[in-house]
């Protein structure tokens, strides 16, 4: 197990932070197209996405991530109106993670490109990445490994439940304190706003 937290950065370092270890519980990649589309919309789809077009997620408790630096930057954005709040810096476009828009669902998906350097930390404490989620919007084919997949969503699915049973979820820092609005305002995109960033013919060569 990795002690100690993980460094939280954007690319550019103005938002900066750490993310306790022990409250991430998984690490997966998923290729559903808002993922791809969320990449594309901030322009960074090349250092975001993998070759199938897939977004490395690492799972964990909202309160495992504090922003120390810059959070002035953290911006809000959801691709439609029921959409997960889809999380980033505004200085510099990098990923940050997603959250439900119910806070009482204690979850966020960390995007990897705000863990950088961090790769082996985060092999050494949650191993491999082996669950592929949605593979069948990726750009080609994934080798997926099903019973991992499996077993890594009930191990998401019981760590938000543990947490909301022992009222862990109160602690998040994507949500106004004792309220269900988020931090930042999101700005939801029009449905022909979420229809133009879809996969272009071509971009299976990320
Ligand atoms: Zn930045
Ligand atoms: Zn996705």
């Amino acid at each position: 197990m990795h002690e100690g937290p993980l460094n939280l950065r954007c690319r550019c370092g103005l938002l900066q932070g750490h993310v306790d270890a022990r409250q991430a519980f998984a690490r997966a990649t998923c290729y559903c197209s808002d993922c791809q589309a969320f990449a594309r919309f901030l322009g960074r789809h090349s250092d975001t996405l993998d070759a199938q077009g897939g977004t490395q997620i690492i799972a964990a408790l909202p309160r495992a991530v504090e922003f120390t630096a810059g959070s002035d930057r953290l911006s809000c954005k959801s691709l439609s109106d029921k959409g997960m709040f889809r999380w980033y810096a505004s200085c510099c476009h990098t990923a940050i993670g997603n959250t439900p828009r119910d806070r009482s669902l204690p979850y966020v998906g960390l995007i990897h490109t705000c863990l950088p350097g961090e790769a082996a930390s985060l092999d050494e404490s949650l191993g491999p990445v082996k669950v592929a989620l949605n593979t069948g919007s990726a750009l080609a084919p994934v080798g997926a490994a099903p019973i991992a997949t499996l077993f890594g969503i009930a191990r998401i699915m019981s760590q938000v439940v543990k947490a909301r049973l022992t009222g862990k979820h109160k602690d998040n820092p994507f949500f106004v304190p004792a309220s269900n609005a988020p931090a930042r305002e999101p700005r939801v995109l029009s449905p022909a706003e979420r229809k133009r960033l879809d996969a272009a013919p071509g971009d299976q060569k990320l």
